[in-house]
Parts: C-alpha cells; sequence; structure tokens
C-alpha cells in the first residue's frame, strides 16, 4: 500500500482495499502452477512477481519491482489506438502490440 504521482499528473493510491488501482497479474504459468490443487485456498495465493498499477485517468500501467517498490516497466496508450511499451533504462526500445489499447 503506498502512493505514486503517475505521469499525467494523477496520484495513484492503493491505501484503501480494495482499490481500483492496484491489478493482479500472473503469467498462464504461474497462475496454472498456483491452481494445481483441487481447491485453492484464496488465503495461500502468492502475492505476483510484480505490483501492477493502473492509472485511471490516463490508463497508463506501471510494473512495480516487489521488492525494491521501483517501478520497472510503463505502458501507455497512444492515440490511435496502440500501446506504447517503454522499457525503463532501455529507452531507444520500441514495442507496438496493435489492438491491446483500451477504449
Ligand atoms: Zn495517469
Amino acid at each position: 500500500m503506498a502512493v505514486f504521482l503517475c505521469k499525467c499528473g494523477k496520484h495513484l493510491s492503493t491505501t484503501e482495499s480494495p482499490n481500483d488501482i492496484e491489478l493482479r497479474v500472473y503469467t498462464d504459468r504461474e497462475w496454472d502452477s498456483i491452481t494445481q490443487n483441487d481447491s485453492v485456498d484464496p488465503l495461500a495465493i502468492p502475492f505476483p512477481k510484480y505490483d501492477v498499477w493502473k492509472c485511471p485517468q490516463c490508463a497508463r500501467i506501471y510494473f512495480f519491482d516487489s521488492e525494491s517498490g521501483k517501478p520497472v516497466k510503463t505502458y501507455a496508450l497512444e492515440e490511435n489506438n496502440l500501446v506504447l511499451l517503454t522499457l525503463i533504462g532501455l529507452p531507444s526500445r520500441f514495442l507496438f502490440l496493435e489492438g491491446v489499447g483500451e477504449k
């Protein structure tokens, strides 16, 4: 639970629970491993590798390293509904994914 200032100027906070900022994101392989048992105790589900936040104002997605708490990846929508992936620390690398953006 923390607060973060989005690049658009919106203050994001996860101090309230539940909230609409923090997302629980697992790879399919991670989720398959978690759900191998016949019954899954919701309290036994581990936290995801990354702490993922979504800004309700600009729809940016931030991936924070769960251990250090530092943002490691930022995804932002482009005007033509493409997603621009900016790898922090590697500013010259961009990946465009068609049809992934939100309305
Ligand atoms: Zn924002």
